[in-house]
């Protein structure tokens, strides 16, 4: 339903929090955050934004890379192990081990059970319900040192509708994005090379107006200082493509 995401020199997490309430109004049963500090964290919750936001003040959750969720469950009920952001623990990994993949959707992949199937096989154990688990280990089993490259395979293989934010433990100072059929927009921050991935440009308000719409089909990937806009051919979209619009 919603989602917020971003990379900064700065703790994000409050950013996160509040982009959410941003988009509490257009309705959610659960959500959550999930951050890089060490290895992945989160925290997610059936109860509003509000308790997330105390939930991880308790928990110490802080990081400057981070990816958070609002959740209009389409598969799976609502319930604390069905909100997203989801992780990949890798193939035969116990539940409670280290995750290596963080991911947050909106939408619906319409070939999960396939794909769920398949990963099955190959050993990965599955937490949820959701159609977006399938994602999340989707990408795991693509891995090869490079986010963005496990999500350009990974993508491939989805069929339905898609916004994504994805980190991985690997790669501590990075989040990748992609958009099929779902909304998602690129923010460029203000300072300090921080950028962030928003379902819509309101969630960002107060912490940049200086927005990149991203067409269907894109991918993005974030980093402090720098941030590239490719198709799924992997062409990259530039200002001219893709340019940075001033929102009010
Ligand atoms: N299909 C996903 C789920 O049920 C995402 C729903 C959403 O867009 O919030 O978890």
């Amino acid at each position: 339903c919603g989602i917020v995401a971003g990379v900064s020199g700065r703790d994000i997490v409050p950013v996160l929090v509040q982009g959410l309430q941003r988009l509490e109004y257009r309705g959610y049963d659960s959500c959550g955050v999930a951050v890089h500090s060490g290895g992945l964290k989160r925290a997610r919750s059936v109860a509003r934004v509000a308790e997330l936001g105390q939930q991880v003040q308790t928990e110490g959750i802080a990081s400057g890379t981070g990816i958070a969720h609002t959740r209009w469950a389409t598969h799976g009920a609502p319930a604390v192990h069905n909100a997203h952001p989801h992780f990949s623990h890798g193939p035969g990994a116990a539940s409670g081990s280290a995750g290596r993949v963080a991911l947050v959707h909106n939408g619906i992949i319409e070939n999960h059970d396939e794909l769920r199937a398949a990963l099955q096989a190959r050993g990965y154990v599955f937490e949820s319900q959701t159609d977006t688990e399938v994602i999340a280990h989707l990408i795991d089993s693509l891995y090869d040192g490079d986010v963005f490259a496990a999500l350009q395979a990974a993508v491939k293989q989805l069929h339905g509708a898609y916004a994504l934010a994805v980190f991985h433990k690997d790669e501590p100072h990075r989040v990748v994005g992609a958009r099929a059929g779902s909304p998602l927009v690129l923010g460029v921050g203000a300072e300090g090379g921080e950028h962030f991935l928003a379902s819509d440009a309101m969630a960002l308000a107060g912490v940049t107006d200086q927005i990149v719409y991203l067409e269907e089909g894109d991918l993005v990937d974030l980093q402090m200082g720098r941030y590239w806009i490719a198709d799924g051919e992997g062409r990259s979209l530039g200002a001219a493509q893709r340019p940075v619009r001033t929102v009010h």
